[in-house]
């Protein structure tokens, strides 16, 4: 008995343990069902597991390469204060700054690009939630101001993919004002007659949820998204209550009336690119309508 559980099983666990240590980064293992995956598949699949269609995190770029046609380019943002309160936990707050940095590649939580989805020019900001969990601090509030300025100069639509934990806590005020700004960078575009279309990728919660995040004129999610303001622990021990199961999630709060639709990866490019045909400006979509008059329409059907 004894040799099995101290000499056999670890024997047969380091056999399996190295097998499965070898390909670590050729194999993926669904965070969801524990399939692993072949990276080669998950790429084609955009991140989405072939057997249970739990729909990975992905990066900010890949985002942008996943919505805009080939082509699209990158807006270089406009550079934020960084640590304007100087500020420090168990590390300083510009330590941790530039780690994000170095990891991601990135300035900061969020790429704006311009380009088009299925022909129809668009501009597209993502978040990076591996930038320090998707925080909106002052550098993220420019870049939605700069995506939605652009939107206005190019006069195209805005589609924003939010993948956040809420605010950025190092930069205490100056986070929290990015909330009342990014509402009113969006309005810009409204008020310029251009849709803007939010995506809220998991997890979008806190100060991202509670500003622009649910103020788009379409609020589309992707499967089984975590979208919320506080975490479900803290309502639940605010309200004494049991939560609803699936509380929180996308499909859930699409039943309850506050998405329009869930899309799953795979056809979000298509439906971004259908939503932007009906939402272009009354003016625009006039023009068009002479255009395909113009063009030789099937003759009506004799009765
Ligand atoms: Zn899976």
């Amino acid at each position: 008995m004894n040799w099995i559980s101290d000499w056999a099983l670890p024997k047969i666990q380091t056999l399996f343990g190295a097998k499965r240590d070898v390909p670590e980064n050729l194999w993926i293992k669904c965070p969801h069902c524990g399939e692993m995956v072949f990276h080669q598949d998950l790429e084609r699949s955009l991140h989405v597991c072939p057997k249970c269609g739990h729909h990975m995190r992905i990066s900010a770029q890949q985002r942008l390469d996943y919505t805009l046609d080939p082509g699209w380019a990158r807006i270089e943002l406009p550079r934020a204060p960084a640590d304007p309160l100087r500020f420090r936990d168990q590390r300083r707050y510009g330590d941790r700054l530039r780690e994000a940095q170095q990891k991601t590649g990135m300035d900061d939580a969020i790429a704006v690009a311009h380009g088009a989805i299925e022909g129809r020019p668009a501009v597209v900001a993502a978040f990076e939630f591996s930038f320090m969990g998707g925080s909106m601090g002052a550098g993220v509030g420019e870049g939605i101001v700069t995506a939605a300025r652009l939107a206005v100069l190019q006069d195209a639509p805005l589609v924003v993919f939010t993948a956040s934990g809420g605010a950025r806590m190092q930069e205490g005020a100056v986070s929290l004002m990015q909330m009342p700004r990014t509402v009113i960078a969006t309005r810009m575009v409204k008020e310029a007659g251009l849709p803007f279309i939010t995506v809220l990728c998991d997890p979008t919660t806190g100060g991202v949820t509670a500003s622009f995040a649910m103020l788009g004129d379409v609020q589309i999610a992707e499967p089984g998204a975590l979208i919320g303001f506080a975490g479900a622990r803290v309502i639940e021990q605010t309200v004494r209550e049991k939560l609803p199961e699936g509380f929180q999630r996308a499909e859930y709060l699409l039943e309850h009336g506050i998405l329009d639709m869930v899309v799953p990866r795979g056809e979000m490019r298509g439906m971004l690119s259908r939503l932007i045909g009906f939402l272009r400006p009354p003016e625009r979509l006039a023009e068009a309508e002479v255009a395909e008059a113009a063009a030789p329409a099937p003759a009506p059907a004799a009765e």
